[in-house]
């Protein structure tokens, strides 16, 4: 059972786990904080021209809500809360 909890910094939701200390990664990032949809990666023609460069590929990488006219694009980071 989980014993342990943190608080989303983002979202204020509670997450838990069974390990002290554990790192979890709240899922709020990937939602749109406009209509609260679930976002889908959005990879611009630039990602290219990064190819090969594993260690910086995440930067080129956006969140995009295609519900919207023109698209909302979220830079928003996963959110890492510990738990204790
Ligand atoms: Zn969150
Ligand atoms: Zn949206």
């Amino acid at each position: 059972m989980a014993k342990y909890e943190g608080k989303c910094s983002h979202c204020g939701k509670t997450l838990r786990s069974d390990k002290k200390d554990d790192i979890v990664q709240c899922e709020c990032w990937k939602n749109c904080e406009t209509c609260g949809a679930e976002m889908t990666p959005y990879l611009p023609d630039l990602a290219m021209n990064t190819y090969g460069l594993d260690d910086r590929r995440d930067l080129a990488v956006l969140m995009a809500c295609t519900l919207h006219f023109p698209m909302f694009f979220s830079s928003q980071k996963p959110v890492e809360v510990v738990c204790t």
